[in-house]
């Protein structure tokens, strides 16, 4: 029996079922074909806890450690427990198994391919899923051919910039000076977004060994992670799959008695959204003070320390396995012109199934919401979808059929950003979310440089003027003039983005700024 010992099942009560089940596996004297297995997040966060009865796959959803007995009951005569069972809302029909589920059939599973099928705390179980084979034929070839085939993959940063991954790889390698690092960014800050800390709970060993490749590629000998400190799950199954993959040989000196030695540590980020942003990030690696510092030099000739540095995001690594395994051939197959393979996005906000998914790049909003994500609790009307978080935009209806690709979204008005989805409905004012997410960045900007320090703080106590009924149509012409001001001076991406829900906003729903004003609420 697999159950989701992810952070969402886990607050919705996994972690108590479990305990049960293995109680109810000794009442019965089971416990020599009966294992209960935890694992990473399934993606269906909405119907936790989730469990999984095999050899039949049966998907049972909202098991209560009430239903354990009834659910170790069910094993011996391979009985299934209807109640327990997913319900279609659209038809009706009480499917069994996952792959029988819309919510899942709609996706393609790479960066996510081991979450919730193993134990992520078990580096035996991701070897049995292949995992370390990429690592493994990786050091049979020249560094030079594996970041070929990387570049050839199309594989693009994940993390919100989408630099080609593979490019960056290059131009770490072919700086002059030594030693090279690999760091992973694992400090995601989003509000609504949980795409990064799902792999590391459910998958830790992808991402160790997309670094540890990415350290032949270079030639660095040592990787650091930079994970949010407010993730303690990420944090112990990492620190575990460390331990684990040092004690196999799969990390640290000779590594397979190649001759190749790399060592990670792990570095706990202390919640400043900034340091998501690599300069910041790789300051506070170094113990210092974590503000953003102009680029070039970047940290491909100049990171850690001043050596050169790649920095990579969790989805970026955890996809870099399957493609030296599967081939970059295999991985282009998949999405599109300009933006191969596939996404993981968090789905939050007014939507029915909240979760995490992944989808091929190129799938629609309108499939994502409507399709995998189940459309609109309660009946409502859509009215917008937020995409790439605090620095990405609002889309309303008539551009849900936009593709999901790094170019489609920004000629949109919004980022792909690192994949957190928020859907608003009729309900929500979208001055409001303007609002919201300013309120946000002007609280996380670092304040090192003036546009953004002051700029952010102007531009909120306009809104807080119009939303509270005192401003006038002059302030939306300052409000966008002054955006405009804030994107072009701001030294790093926290500032240069941050005005993008208000110039969103505006570009879409501006007569509900101007209703504001006019009807003073
Ligand atoms: Fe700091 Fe904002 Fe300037 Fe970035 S743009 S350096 S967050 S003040």
């Amino acid at each position: 029996i697999l159950v989701c010992a992810g952070t969402g099942c886990s607050s919705s009560g996994s972690h108590g079922l479990r305990e049960e089940l293995k109680k109810q596996v000794e009442a019965h004297q089971l416990q020599e074909k009966v294992k209960i297995i935890k694992t990473g997040c399934f993606g269906f966060c909405k119907l936790g806890p989730i469990a999984v009865v095999y050899p039949e796959g049966i998907f049972y959803c909202r098991v209560r450690k009430e239903d354990a007995a009834a659910l170790v009951k069910g094993l011996a005569s391979s009985q299934v427990i209807t109640r327990l069972l997913y319900r279609d809302p659209a038809t009706g029909h009480l499917p069994r198994r996952m792959e029988e589920i819309h919510f899942f059939q709609a996706q393609h599973r790479i960066a996510l391919r081991n979450c919730g099928l193993i134990n992520p705390e078990d580096i035996n179980e991701y070897i049995a899923r292949d995992g370390y084979q990429a690592l493994a034929e990786a050091l049979t070839r020249r560094p030079e051919e594996i970041i070929a085939a990387i570049s050839a993959s199309g594989l693009r940063g994940r993390g919100g910039a989408g630099f080609p991954t593979g490019r960056k790889w290059e131009l770490t390698a072919a700086a002059p000076s030594r030693p090279r690092y690999v760091v992973c960014n694992a400090d995601e800050g989003d509000p609504g977004a949980f795409m990064d800390r799902s792999i590391l709970e459910g998958d830790p060993h992808s991402v160790l060994e997309g670094m540890a490749i990415a350290g032949y590629a270079i030639g660095a000998k040592q990787g650091y992670v930079y994970v949010r400190a407010e993730y303690p799950i990420a944090v112990d199954r990492l620190e575990r799959a460390i331990r684990q993959a040092c004690r196999a040989g799969l990390l640290g000196d000779n590594i397979l008695g190649t001759g190749f030695s790399f060592n990670i540590e792990i570095r706990l980020g202390a919640g400043a959204f900034v340091c998501g942003e690599e300069t910041a990030l790789l300051r506070s690696i170094e113990g210092r003070r974590g503000e953003p510092r102009p680029r070039p030099p970047y940290p491909a000739q100049a990171g850690l320390w001043g050596k050169p540095t790649v920095v990579n995001n969790v989805e970026t690594l955890a996809n870099v396995p399957v493609i030296i395994r599967k081939g970059a051939e295999w991985y282009a197959s998949f999405g599109t012109k300009g933006s191969k393979g596939t996404k993981v996005f968090s789905l939050a906000g007014s939507i029915n199934n909240t979760g995490l998914i992944e989808v091929p790049m190129g799938t629609t909003l309108r499939e994502i919401i409507f399709g995998i994500g189940g459309g609109i609790p309660g009946g409502k009307k859509f009215k917008a979808v937020q995409t790439g978080g605090p620095s990405g935009g609002c889309l309303p209806e008539e551009m849900l059929d936009t593709p999901v690709d790094y170019e489609a979204l920004t000629e949109a008005g919004s980022i792909m950003g690192s994949g957190g989805l928020i859907v608003m409905d009729e309900s929500d004012c979208m001055v409001d979310i303007a609002r919201f997410y300013l309120e946000f960045s002007q609280d996380e900007s670092c304040g090192r440089c003036t546009p953004c320090r002051v700029g952010t703080k102007r531009l909120l106590e306009i809104l807080k003027r119009i939303t509270s009924g005192e401003g006038s149509m002059g302030d939306l012409k300052l409000l966008e003039d002054l955006s405009h001001d804030v994107k072009e001076a701001s030294l790093c991406g926290l500032g240069q983005t941050a005005p993008n829900p208000i110039l969103s906003t505006l570009r879409y729903f501006r007569h509900e700024y101007e209703a504001h004003v006019r009807d003073k609420y």
